[in-house]
């Protein structure tokens, strides 16, 4: 049985596969991408892409999702896709949806999300995506980070092109403020989690609220450095799987998305077994971060969110 498989009931009536295909590709690997999308759709058989606005490969990824559309390896409506606005485009979230949709070739997104609660001081088109001034310190923009979630709002009520929308990067208290001036739940709250990082605080308050948590750097991104982690290795052989397979099965076992990222054909092909963790394991993995919380993304322009250990 493959953790591929497995979906999680969002709050607006539909689900979402539970391990979606991260997209963020840096420059150097922008020549196995598109191999790295094909393998995970029609190899291993994800069927859910979280990618941005930000990320700059959305032109790429409509290209490759038209060609199996037409080729007639997947249908859209068997995929779930994510796409984010980014700060830079607070104050207008539908200009970030339509560039997004235009790049991705497509209708509607499964779910669209603010990518932060952050705004940046930048144009009409949202450039530049990070405005620094000459100290190289990021220049906010003086505006209220909820209005973008308000406006996400009225697209969601009043158009087809979103189905669910969601946060990323929200804290506790942004939550709260949220749930209290807003009428929308959001269908997921999307952070850096991992064994190193379990903010359990956070997980349960979304948990509570009926907000899906969704796991980014669950590998600890670049280098993979979660995956080295003594006890996850030794789990690993005891489960006679990769560690990769422990730490996804980490959030899935616990009914959280999480979204590994890959370029690698080989290890995107095998997808992720389902792994029988027990809540013991679970409590042990979590400890090491209660013991020594290690966050792997730290941008500068998050230090001010309130999220735990920026
Ligand atoms: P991950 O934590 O998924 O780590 C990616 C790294 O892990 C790559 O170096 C990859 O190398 C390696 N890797 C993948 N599979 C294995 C394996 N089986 N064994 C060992 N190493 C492995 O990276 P990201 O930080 O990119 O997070 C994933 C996704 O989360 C992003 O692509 C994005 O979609 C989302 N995200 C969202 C953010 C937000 O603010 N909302 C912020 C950051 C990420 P290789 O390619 O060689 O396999």
């Amino acid at each position: 049985m493959s953790a591929l498989d497995i979906r999680i009931p969002l709050n607006n009536g539909t689900s979402i596969p539970a391990v979606g295909m991260g997209t963020v590709c840096p420059e150097d690997k922008k020549g196995p991408f598109k191999k790295a999308i094909v393998t995970a759709i029609v190899d291993a058989g994800y069927r859910h892409l979280d990618t941005a606005w930000f990320y700059g490969v959305e032109e790429d990824l409509g290209d490759i999702l038209q060609e199996l559309f037409q080729e007639g390896k997947i249908k859209r409506e068997e995929l779930f896709i994510t796409t984010k606005c980014w700060p830079s485009l607070w104050n207008n979230p539908e200009k970030s949806l339509n560039d997004s949709l235009k790049s991705l070739k497509l209708d509607y997104v499964d779910l669209f999300l603010q990518h932060w609660p952050l705004t940046f001081k930048s144009d009409a088109n949202g450039q530049p995506p990070v405005p620094r001034d000459d100290n190289g310190k990021v220049i906010f923009d003086d505006g209220d980070f909820l209005d973008t979630y308000k406006k996400m709002i009225d697209i969601y009520k009043n158009t087809d092109k979103v189905k669910a929308i969601g946060v990323s990067n929200y804290s506790i208290g942004n939550l709260e403020r949220l749930l209290k001036e807003t009428d929308v739940v959001p269908a997921v709250n999307q952070f850096e989690l991992h064994p190193q990082l379990p903010l359990q605080d956070l997980v349960d308050f979304c948990q509570d609220h009926k907000i899906v948590v969704e796991a980014y750097s669950a590998f600890g991104s670049g280098g993979a450095p979660v995956t080295k982690l003594p006890l996850v290795n030794e789990l690993a052989k005891k489960y006679n799987v990769t560690p990769a397979d422990i730490l996804i099965n980490y959030h899935t076992v616990s009914g959280r998305v999480v979204l590994p990222r890959s370029q690698n054909p080989e290890r995107i092909k095998k997808g992720y077994p389902k792994v029988p963790l027990t809540k013991e394991d679970l409590e042990n993995l979590a400890e090491i971060g209660e013991l020594k919380p290690t966050r792997y993304i730290k941008e500068d322009w998050g230090k001010d969110i309130g999220m735990p250990y920026w």
